[in-house]
């Protein structure tokens, strides 16, 4: 296949299905997890869950770079923006996201903060060049796909002596979560999901390979299937992941062949090293604190890091009362079970951070009316 169409063939999607169903083995459930918010996205957009037999269960993951930042770290966006002659930019959806007591760079900026949406950390940097009397912050995030153009912003800001650029690094490594997943089965003591594999992200393996799975697989018998985001691509990796179950195997497998390697893209990957090193832990939304799991500025570019600049609030903060996004971005509960879902928490008016983003498990299930059907059928 070519063409995106054919990845959405409606036909197909029937026969992988019809495959799916005819290849699982009646007595068993099978759960695999979509790690990633594309994956989320995509399921619940085209309805697979309608399509997959019974006994398949989708759960979703943390991998929605929006929902698993800690509100902490979003009050230390909006205190950033709130210092003087600070401009703050980051991506739309950031700017939506609500931290304490349901403030939101978007009510900051109301207030008064200099907040800018931006498309790319390219666009930061020229906002930096246009404006060299003030600081300009950019509030980065994200998993291994968003991470190099960060770090190529960053080398071009020394390259062009943009002194009054800084980053605010909250980029995350996505092995770490999905370890951390696998490791709260093993008697941590947090709830747990019952997982048979995962289905992998595919923006991130085009940046980091298929490699850093192979411990999943190895390890933790867990099999991963590396996957594209088209809902083709999905009904192919549950019957590659279903296949594996059935015959005992546990491997990483690669769907996703147009686009990810082995090694991933390594270009992308030296272009990270000179910038960032790992933080020795990170507090995620949801995971809690993990070691490893987040990139900070290295001391080489320490005069663009916005934590060195500043003084910053490093509190953790509570989630909004009876919001529910911790135990989803956990996969131990839907959207639907959160009481505040369509009740007082929509996209436009988000209590929590998984209402925000496309991403999102909540703004995906509230957006392509999934709980509608559920509810007319109760
Ligand atoms: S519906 Fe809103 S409040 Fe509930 S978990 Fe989702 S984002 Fe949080």
């Amino acid at each position: 296949m070519r063409f995106v169409d054919e990845f959405r063939d409606g036909k197909l999607a029937r026969a992988v299905a019809h495959a799916i169903a005819a290849e699982i083995e009646p007595d068993r459930r099978y759960n695999f997890m979509e790690f990633c918010g594309g994956h989320t996205h995509t399921v619940s957009r085209y309805g697979i869950p309608d399509l997959l037999p019974a006994g398949v269960r989708l759960i979703h993951g943390p991998g929605c770079p929006v929902c698993v930042l800690p509100i902490g770290r979003i009050d230390c966006a909006i205190a950033l923006a709130r210092q003087p002659d600070v401009i703050l930019c980051s991506y739309s959806d950031m700017l939506r996201v609500p931290g304490s007591n349901r403030t939101s760079l978007l009510k900051a900026k109301a207030d008064g903060a200099d907040v800018r949406m931006v498309y790319s950390t390219l666009d930061a940097l020229e906002v930096a060049a246009g404006n060299p009397d003030r600081t300009v912050v950019f509030f980065a995030i994200g998993f291994e796909t968003t991470t190099p153009a960060t770090a190529l912003a960053l080398c071009e800001a020394k390259r062009r002596g943009l002194v009054n650029f800084r980053v605010f690094c909250n980029h995350v490594v996505t092995p770490a979560a999905m370890q951390s997943i696998l490791d709260s089965r093993q008697g941590s003591g947090l709830q747990t999901v019952p997982i048979d594999g995962f289905i992998g992200p595919g923006h991130v393996s085009v940046v980091i390979g298929t490699r850093p799975y192979e411990v999943f697989a190895e390890t933790y018998g867990k099999p991963v299937v590396i996957a594209g985001f088209e809902p083709l691509d999905i009904m192919q990796s549950v019957l590659m992941l279903v296949r594996q179950v059935n015959s005992g195997r546990c491997a990483v497998e690669n769907q996703y062949t147009r686009a990810v390697v082995r090694v991933g893209n390594r270009k992308a990957q030296q272009i990270v090293a000179e910038v960032f090193e790992l933080r020795p832990s990170f507090e995620w939304r949801g995971l809690g604190r993990l070691p490893a799991s987040a990139l900070r500025i290295k001391p080489s570019y320490g005069d663009f890091d916005a934590e060195r600049a500043f003084e910053l609030p490093h509190a953790s903060a509570p989630e909004a009362k009876s919001c529910e996004c911790a135990a989803i971005v956990r996969g131990l509960k839907q959207p639907t079970e959160c009481k505040l879902f369509d009740n007082g928490c929509t996209p436009e008016h988000p209590v929590g951070a998984c209402m925000v983003s496309s991403e999102g498990a909540c703004a995906a299930h509230y957006t392509y009316g999934r709980f509608r059907q559920t509810r007319k059928s109760a």
